[in-house]
């Protein structure tokens, strides 16, 4: 029997299990499967942690409905009773500018009522769709790509805010069509997001009248009753037997036709031999387990550089907050000079985060623009983020909880250039048939992109074994 060895067990190793499950079970073959985890528990960056009555999360706090990719692995886990909508409140987004928060403009009505840019500001963004597309197919950076369709205000104000929002990244050296590849396609397909925006929205009524329903789920944010823990314990229990926890994957080599993988397990080693991997590890730990099989392919994975996050867990007595927490959270542009990247208002999204009476906080710092910050020991960072808590949101009650959770090499940053790194990894692994790369380095950070690509690579996984 054929041997598929999965390397980690984050959200991206643990759905391709899934996935090629279901594709062996649909071609009735069978195959043996072994996924190797590092650390003692599977998830990777999905991870609840539970104390005095709080639910934190130590990096995501959901997926969001617009695409249906984690909602569809849920319901297929049998999930679908556990999933935890948000509060419609969560739909309100703050940008801290200038001394106090600004709410985010869901229409265009609000938006030019905004007072988030000035007059001059928001005409320049009116005039989005006057702007020609750049006749060079160079890769722009988000920064470029901003300034150039949106105006440097918005730039600053939106989308500069918004890209440490989601990558904790840089947007003067994120890749615009790497980061944010639908964003690149409406200016390539549209050309302009506003004419986009138009065609889209009438092209979306048009489809409902025609179809005379509703055009299916919206954008809402959505996590699971105990956390966003209980998706990956739930697929790592459907793989009780082939999960080996505290298993670090040293070297993939290739030996007679098959490969070779080196496990340290405790002070334990052994060699594995399989007939595909699916090294579903970070790209860095990717570059260190395979750099004795292909050069090249390695120090290309370890050019993909991570952005370190640290997130401070807040837990309050709600009548001691002098904010109301009405809303998702709020985003600090780099140009207001402060120490955090932003806070996510968890309970306000999802209520049972937090016991009753009482409030929880997450506030995001480091990313590429502080990275040091990231490092700080807990107890700097604690006093750092409260005194910015105080400066931002006025809040000086003393927490009743305080945690940090640090990620060292949080979010991949898809810098300039990397589609075309991307394009020498694949022709290296031209070269080694049935050797496969999955995780959040490549093709999306988000939970939605993860699943999405974890089924393409299930896909190509049982197309080079001949199974599909
Ligand atoms: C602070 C933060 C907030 C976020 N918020 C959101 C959000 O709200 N919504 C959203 O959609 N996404 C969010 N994300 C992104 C999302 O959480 C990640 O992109 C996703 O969880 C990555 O999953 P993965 O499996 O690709 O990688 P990981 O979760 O990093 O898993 C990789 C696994 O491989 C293991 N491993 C490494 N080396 C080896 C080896 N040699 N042998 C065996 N195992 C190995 C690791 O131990 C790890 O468990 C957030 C990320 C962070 C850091």
């Amino acid at each position: 029997m054929k041997r598929i060895a999965i390397v980690g067990g984050g959200i991206s190793g643990l759905a391709t299990a899934h996935y090629l499950r279901q594709g062996l079970q649909a071609a009735s073959r069978s195959a043996e499967l072994v996924l190797f985890e590092a650390r003692g528990s599977p998830g990777g960056t999905m991870r609840t942690s539970r104390e005095q009555g709080f639910t934190m999360e130590w990096g995501p706090n959901g997926f969001l409905t617009n695409k249906p990719h984690s909602l569809e692995l849920a319901r297929q886990l049998g999930l679908s009773d556990r999933l935890l909508r948000s509060a419609d409140l969560a739909r309100k987004r703050f940008v801290f500018s200038q001394g106090r928060m600004h709410r985010l403009a869901e229409t265009p009505g609000a938006f030019l009522q905004s007072s988030l840019l000035s007059v001059m500001g928001r005409l320049r963004v009116l005039a989005e769709p006057f702007i020609a597309p750049p006749l060079s197919g160079e890769d722009e950076s988000v920064a470029d790509f901003a300034r150039r369709r949106l105006g440097s205000q918005a730039m600053e104000k939106l989308i500069e805010p918004m890209t440490a929002g989601v990558f904790a990244g840089n947007p003067d050296e994120l890749s615009l069509a790497s980061c944010f590849p639908r964003i690149h396609e409406l200016e390539t397909r549209y050309g302009g997001l506003i004419k986009a925006m138009l065609r889209l929205r009438w092209e979306r009524r048009r489809d409902r009248d025609q179809a005379g329903m509703s055009a299916g789920p919206g954008g809402v944010m959505t996590s699971f009753d105990t956390g966003v823990q209980a998706l990956v314990e739930v697929l790592a229990g459907k793989f009780s037997k082939e999960l080996q926890l505290a298993s670090e994957v040293e070297t993939v080599g290739y030996r007679g036709g098959k490969f070779q993988l080196a496990v340290k397990t405790g002070g334990a080693r052994s060699e594995c031999e399989a007939d595909a991997v699916v090294v579903a590890a970070p790209a860095y730990a990717a570059g260190a387990l395979l750099c004795g099989l292909d050069g090249a392919l390695s120090a290309d994975l370890e050019r993909i550089p991570y952005a370190p996050v640290a997130v401070a867990a807040l837990g309050y007595e709600a009548g001691a907050l002098a904010w109301p927490l009405d809303g998702f959270g709020f985003l600090v542009p780099r140009l207001e000079g402060r120490r955090i990247l932003g806070a996510l208002w968890d309970s306000s999204v999802f209520p049972a985060r937090a016991p009753q009476g009482q409030a929880l906080i997450r506030v995001m710092v480091g990313g590429a623009r502080q990275p040091e910050l990231a490092r700080l020991p807990e107890d700097e960072l604690l006093a750092l983020v409260r005194g910015e808590i105080l400066g931002l949101m006025g809040v000086s009650a003393q927490p009743v909880l305080a945690k940090v959770f640090y990620h060292k090499r949080g979010i991949p940053q898809y810098l300039k250039g990397h589609g075309r790194l991307l394009e020498r990894v694949s022709t290296c692994l031209a070269s080694w048939p049935r050797l496969h790369l999955n995780s959040n380095a490549y093709r999306g950070v988000s939970l939605n992109d993860c699943v999405l690509q974890s089924r393409l690579c299930a896909e190509r996984v049982l197309r080079d074994l001949e199974i599909q």
